[in-house]
């Protein structure tokens, strides 16, 4: 597979539109409340973008209405902002995403409103753990099968079930590029992480079963149990002194 190699100066532009998204979701977090609704937050996101001068990702993507995914508790990913009004005690997975001259920075993280119940806490804490630990596998001359593994392990150790038909994936010049980034192993190497491979890692982990569904809007994903889903996503560079995280402030 041919993976695009991006030069330092498109990673420049690449860590400024993650310096957007790295914004939006800070945002995000403190405009998260019981009685916001999620088109309000979604709202104010794509104003934040706009602003900014970036252009929303999301918007329009394969017809996608809305400018972030906004995706509660048993919701994993893609979920539609709109109407639906936020509660005490939910969790809620914000995903964004904007483009920068060209170049495209998406991230994710949850949430939770109010302070979590042990096993919630675990469960984001895990989510946010596989991510960084596969982050930090990413180093030059490592394979996505390193990622992936690291991923896994966290998960597992966490004791929370993986989410396996969504991946991470290259990302550059389109939001979503060829690259798979699994988040488990899959046996294989895969692509060769060299300076210049730019990839969005995102592990979606489960409190129950990660066995999961798409809704009749044809967006929204859940759990198929109904468990509690978490995501956390970065967009990163390898470089040759190791990964560096682009989607942040
Ligand atoms: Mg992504």
């Amino acid at each position: 597979m041919a993976v695009p190699h991006r030069t330092p100066r498109e990673i420049e532009l690449m860590r400024r539109a993650g310096r957007v998204v790295a914004d939006v979701l800070a945002l995000m977090e403190e405009e998260l409340r019981p009685g916001v609704t999620t088109g309000q937050l979604d709202a104010i996101a794509e104003a934040y973008i706009l602003k900014a001068g970036a252009r929303p990702s999301f918007k329009g993507y394969r017809g996608f209405p809305g400018s972030i995914c906004v995706s509660i508790n048993e919701e994993v990913v893609h979920g539609i902002p709109g109407k639906r009004v936020i509660e005490e005690g939910q969790v809620v997975s914000i995903d964004a995403g904007a483009i920068w001259q060209g170049y495209h920075g998406d991230a994710a993280r949850t949430f939770y409103t109010g302070t979590p119940p042990a096993d919630v806490a675990r469960l984001i804490d895990t989510t946010r753990l596989a991510l960084m630990a596969g982050i930090a596998a990413a180093v030059p001359g490592s394979y996505i099968e390193h990622v992936s593994g690291a991923v896994e392990d966290v998960a597992i150790e966490g004791r929370c079930d993986i989410v396996r038909p969504f991946v991470g994936h290259g990302i550059g010049t389109e939001m979503h590029e060829d690259v798979q980034v699994p988040n488990y192993r899959i046996g294989r190497h895969g692509v060769l992480l060299e300076p210049g491979v730019c990839i969005a890692i995102e592990p979606m982990l489960a409190l129950g079963s990660a066995d999961v569904k798409t809704l009749a809007d044809g967006w929204t994903v859940v759990t198929t149990d109904h468990s509690l889903a978490a995501h956390f996503e970065h967009t990163i560079a390898v470089t040759e002194s190791g990964p560096v995280i682009l989607t942040t402030a």
